[in-house]
């Protein structure tokens, strides 16, 4: 059998030419434009993406979650959409509304809440079967999912987001704590805008054991009794798991809701933490600069704690 990202690249082909929510998805990724910020040991960049405004703007409290349908179920999903079925239950669809230009969304079949509890193997498994091409990402139901009610997973094009580009030197200069367990190398970083763990380490199991004390040590800290507001990255480099797991303090910060010259409907999730910020409107794009950028990043990513 083909490897899945030799499948996920053939269905995006596919896709690209025979559907149209994707002809202009995947088209009007050509208008986006980039600025990049660089920090020491670091970059940041903030796209102005329009065909991003449906999920920006996404209603996704309880009561507007109850009241739509659900548009991952099968029922939802548009004719012209393939499926691929992936293993343990999931699928691999091509994501209309792409941020990256391979942009995949991968949800279970069956309508489950999204929680990371008793997903995050699935999540590494995905990534080593992605073998190294593309980064699988999570959103948690209150800090960027857009379908808080139905499990699903992201991937997109490695190296996209500069984190991955950044990894070893972030882990260099503002480690603030490491240690090695079974084989798996643990490393809060701090750099000052966001907090972050890194996990690294060849054995699946091992660095799922570490993943699940590091989450229940954080929830018992924050006494929380749901999921932490959290957005996790993973993706293999060579024969190694790297998993970057985001602790956020809040969802959308005070700019989001702001009038005027004030406002930046910036709505962050994976992607944005991960160093590709998407604006979907010009003027609030044009008003980002390094200083309003890094307000604003530390306003939803800090927590006040670690673990
Ligand atoms: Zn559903």
């Amino acid at each position: 059998m083909k490897k899945y990202s030799i499948l996920a690249k053939e269905l995006l082909d596919r896709q690209i030419k025979n559907w149209d929510w994707c002809i202009n998805g995947y088209g009007s990724l050509k208008t986006v434009i980039t600025h990049e910020f660089i920090y020491d040991g670091f970059s940041l960049k903030v796209q102005f993406n329009p065909g991003r405004m449906t999920s920006t703007s996404a209603k996704v409290d309880p009561k507007s979650i109850k009241e739509r349908k659900c548009f991952l179920c099968e029922a939802s999903l548009p004719a012209a959409q393939e499926r691929l079925e992936y293993k343990n239950g999931y699928r691999i669809l091509v994501n209309p509304f792409p941020i990256f230009p391979e942009h995949f969304t991968i949800p279970k079949i069956e309508h489950l809440p999204q929680q990371i509890t008793g997903n995050f193997g699935e999540m590494l498994e995905l990534a080593k079967d992605l073998d190294g091409e593309f980064t699988v990402f999570y959103n948690g139901p209150k800090c960027g999912a857009s379908a808080p009610d139905h499990f699903h997973f992201q991937a997109g094009t490695r190296k996209f987001m500069t984190i991955e580009n950044d990894f070893d030197s972030l882990k260099k200069r503002y480690s603030v704590n490491d240690r090695l367990v079974d084989g798996v190398e643990v490393t809060m970083v701090d750099d000052g805008i966001r907090k972050m763990v890194f996990l690294q380490g060849t054995d699946k199991m091992a660095v799922e054991k570490e993943f699940y004390l590091i989450f229940n040590r954080y929830s018992t800290l924050k006494h929380l009794d749901e999921e932490p507001l959290m957005n996790i990255l993973a993706w293999t480099e060579g024969e190694e798991f790297r998993v970057v797991v985001f602790l956020r303090e809040k969802h959308r910060p005070a700019r989001y809701f702001a009038e005027g010259t004030e406002r930046i409907l910036l709505s962050p999730a994976s992607v944005d933490i991960g160093g590709v910020g998407g604006i979907p409107v010009e003027d609030d794009f044009n008003r980002i600069t390094q200083e309003i950028l890094t307000e604003l990043d530390r306003s939803f990513c800090k927590p006040v704690i670690c673990c």
